[in-house]
């Protein structure tokens, strides 16, 4: 025993082991269709993270986080966006790519502009609404502008995913479960793989070493 294996307090634990050991197992019931073991491994492997990295399941929580992140596009300017390349991955990287200037939605403004007498005869309606670009501070038609989700970042971690699919029973409900089990078990694991991420960093910040390097010089002989 090392002296690695008392956790400061206030300190992260080391949870390399756990970790990799719900994930193989998520991963394994996975490809053996055994949903509900999967769900409950993925499950298991969330609350290794313990209750600061935790990923949160609720379908209207998801919701509301691709909500607060849609934003709108300028028609008028552009802006230097980081791209995160293979983001949670071992090589993950940044590129600069120049995209249509992007706002968050709550962040926008919207008025009501009255319209020349020509346009409000063509457009049926004696006003029109616009919001003004923060950066450029030009008009953008509200009917021109579609709210996407932002492209800056991709994929974006909300550390949130919707609720588990349920399956009933009935022909009709067990067609496509697996793709939308799948979906959400791809979507859960990357989110707690981001996690994990952030988790390691914190870690090595707190202790000094990397959660892995104290993890094999501990673990010596056992196993
Ligand atoms: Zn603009």
């Amino acid at each position: 025993m090392g002296e690695f294996e008392i956790t400061k307090a206030g300190f992260l634990p080391n949870i390399s082991e756990n970790f990799g050991y719900f994930r193989q197992l998520a991963i394994n019931q996975m490809e053996k269709k055994q949903y509900v073991s999967a769900a409950s491994s993925l499950y298991n492997l969330n609350s290794c993270l313990g209750e600061e990295y935790l990923v949160t399941i609720s379908t209207a929580r998801y919701n509301q986080a691709i909500k607060n992140r849609s934003v709108y596009q300028c028609n008028h300017c552009t802006m230097l966006s980081k791209k995160i390349i293979n983001k949670g991955e071992e090589n993950e990287s940044t590129k600069e790519i120049e995209i249509p200037t992007e706002i968050l939605i709550s962040e926008v403004k919207v008025f009501d502009v009255i319209l020349p007498l020509i346009d409000s005869i063509i457009q049926k309606s004696n006003t029109m609404k616009i919001w003004i670009c923060p950066e450029c501070k030009k008009e953008n038609e509200i009917d021109k502008t579609v709210p996407i989700l932002p492209k800056t970042v991709n994929p974006f971690f909300y550390k949130v995913v919707w609720d588990c699919p349920i399956r009933l029973s009935g022909i009709g409900n067990k067609l496509g479960f697996n793709e939308k089990f799948q979906s959400w078990f791809d979507n859960f694991l990357q989110e707690i793989n981001w996690q994990e991420v952030l988790y390691r960093k914190e870690y090595k910040n707190q202790h000094g070493f990397d959660m892995e390097e104290s993890d094999f010089k501990d673990k010596g002989d056992r196993g």
